[in-house]
């Protein structure tokens, strides 16, 4: 599903900047829980028995969730900012990332240069 709405009201240079930064912070909030799992099954190994073994053990089970889900998260806003902004491209005047929303279904947006008024579909 393409993001026509987020492009039709931002534009597609605003619309790719917040793209890639939240994808980065998805990244960030990765690495953040990549590590807090390896710190909680460290912790895992220090700790005594009873119910914080337990504990701990879903924590680090929920951190490693979460880890896999920021990942998916991050390469997902990726590859999509990736494929849109390769057929950003103006093909009359080569213009990059400068275009209007004219029309969008689920699938594509038909989209108009700002400056020479070519039009063309993105799927
Ligand atoms: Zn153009």
């Amino acid at each position: 599903m393409l993001p026509a709405h987020a492009i039709g009201r931002l534009g597609f240079r605003r619309w790719y900047e917040r793209e890639l930064l939240l994808g980065h912070g998805w990244l960030i909030a990765c690495l953040i829980c990549g590590f807090a799992v390896f710190a909680l099954l460290e912790d895992l190994s220090h700790s005594s028995a009873g119910f914080g073994p337990a504990l701990v053990l879903g924590a680090a089970f929920a951190a490693g969730w979460i880890t896999c889900y920021a990942l998916h998260r991050y390469l997902q806003m990726l590859l999509r900012a990736q494929h849109l902004a390769e057929r950003s491209t103006c093909k009359r005047c080569g213009a990059y990332g400068r275009y209007r929303l004219v029309g969008a279904t689920s699938a594509s947006m038909i989209v108009c240069c700002r400056n020479c008024g070519n039009e063309w579909t993105i799927d």
